[in-house]
């Protein structure tokens, strides 16, 4: 099934599109900001964004320009208002697929969207499921890491360490950041937990695990991961 992010935030907008798409047998979610809106593309799994180009916090250009500059090939159908913004929207090559301007009929958005997902049908998966930096190559879907071709064994929560990194690749991440998203706001183990968990990553992913090319260390702060 394939699973839409709305980031709207009218109401009536919200709740007629959402209605409307699970009729159409979609799965739907929905964001009510722009900044809200881009940790749901970056964190969650769909195959299409519909996004809205007025919105609270940041704004759809910036949205759609933030989700392009993170690498993210995730499609998005941006919702214009009528006039000036759709040259905007065209002109600035924010990297989105298409556009609807408002007020858009139903019958054109449902088109939109067949179209944009019959030419991006794994729009989840070239998202960031699988991914290649360095020498390895890994399918945070299946939980499987090559190096080489050769299979490198991960844990899960080594996995979900590494896939953590990966959506905030080249950003800095403290060991709090990483302990809340990957073990849950209750859970018990130290930051001291991290950093052993760090440890055994970079002694399978790195080619020196004391020279980390791809986790490294910021101090006083946390991890970044190079890629
Ligand atoms: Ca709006």
């Amino acid at each position: 099934m394939y699973r839409i992010l709305i980031v709207e935030d009218e109401p009536q907008m919200q709740a007629g599109l959402r209605d409307n798409l699970e009729f159409e047998g979609y799965e739907v979610e929905i964001a009510g900001d722009g900044e809200s809106g881009l940790e749901m593309i970056v964190a969650g799994n769909y195959h299409l964004v519909l996004l809205d180009v007025m919105l609270p916090k940041m704004s759809g250009m910036d949205v759609c320009r933030q989700v392009r500059e993170k690498g993210l090939k995730i499609p998005i159908i941006m919702l214009t208002a009528k006039g000036e913004e759709i040259d905007k929207v065209l002109g600035l090559e924010l990297g989105a697929d298409d556009y609807v301007a408002k007020p858009f009929s139903l019958r054109e958005l449902l088109a939109r969207i067949k179209a944009v997902l019959r030419r991006n049908p794994d729009g989840a998966a070239i998202r960031g499921e699988k991914v290649e930096f360095g020498r390895l190559s890994v399918d945070f879907s299946t939980y499987t890491a090559t190096e080489n071709g050769q299979p490198v064994e991960m844990t899960h929560r080594e996995f979900e360490i590494l896939k953590f990194l990966w959506q905030h690749r080249n950003e800095v991440v403290s060991r709090d950041q990483i302990l809340t998203e990957v073990w849950g706001y209750d859970a018990a183990p130290t930051t001291r937990t991290v950093d052993n968990f760090i440890l055994k990553l970079r002694q399978k992913i790195e080619e020196e695990a004391a020279q980390p090319r791809h986790i490294v260390t910021v101090h006083g702060i946390g991890y970044k991961l190079l890629v």
